[in-house]
């Protein structure tokens, strides 16, 4: 397997050379030729494993940089999380100047906005400061193409299901969804059978 058989453009496949990023991990094989075709995806898969790599290198060779309002949404259980998604997906668009933004609880909500009035392509947080984002105006949603649940077991674990659930309800349903967990339970399966569409499921 080789990054090559993506024909990745040639702003992210630098990027992946900068990295040092050689060759295609398990996860990043099976998830990057679905995700480039626009599948939904239900990944049972460990940190570690590339996963985030996986869903980042599909969604920063689709994202279109000219468009002003955010086209994708990674949700993670934590700020941590977040922050880390933030940066390696930024690591991964850095040729393509792709923008993305962290946005968590516990920090200034007016900063935040003043970015979101930025250019921003795409949105990494924690579901209850996304909501926040949503329901005061201050992130349109309207142009969402990709919707990434990360680590989706901790984050029902830790009760987001209602705010995951009142955030998905607000995106278009013209979207992508891809689901990211290291364990599947009923709670997860639950929520990817009402809001995905024919999932294929990816075992790792
Ligand atoms: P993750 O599972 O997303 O937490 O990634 C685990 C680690 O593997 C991170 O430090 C990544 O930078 C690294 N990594 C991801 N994909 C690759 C790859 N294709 N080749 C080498 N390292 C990678």
């Amino acid at each position: 397997r080789s990054f090559e058989d993506y024909n990745l453009s040639d702003e992210i496949t630098r990027a992946l050379a900068l990295l040092k990023f050689e060759r295609p991990t398990e996860v990043q094989s099976e998830v990057i030729p679905s995700a480039l075709e626009n599948q939904d995806l239900i990944v049972k898969s460990q940190t570690g494993s590339g996963k985030t790599a996986s869903f980042g290198i599909p969604l920063c060779e689709m994202i279109d940089w000219e468009k002003e309002n955010p086209q994708a949404l990674i949700l993670t259980p934590t700020r941590e999380l977040a922050v880390q998604v933030q940066e390696d997906v930024t690591a991964i668009g850095r040729f393509k100047r792709i923008k993305a933004l962290a946005v968590y609880g516990k920090e200034s909500f007016n900063k935040q906005e003043e970015e979101l009035e930025q250019k921003t392509h795409i949105v990494v947080g924690t579901p209850g400061r996304v909501m926040d984002h949503i329901e005061r105006g201050t992130f349109c949603v309207d142009e969402i193409k990709y919707l990434i649940i990360d680590e989706a077991d901790e984050m029902l674990t830790m009760g987001f299901v209602a705010q995951v659930e009142a955030i998905i309800e607000k995106l278009p349903l013209t979207r992508v969804t891809m689901v990211f967990s290291a364990t599947l339970p009923k709670k997860v399966e639950n929520l990817c059978h009402t809001y995905m569409k024919k999932p294929i499921s990816i075992q790792i």
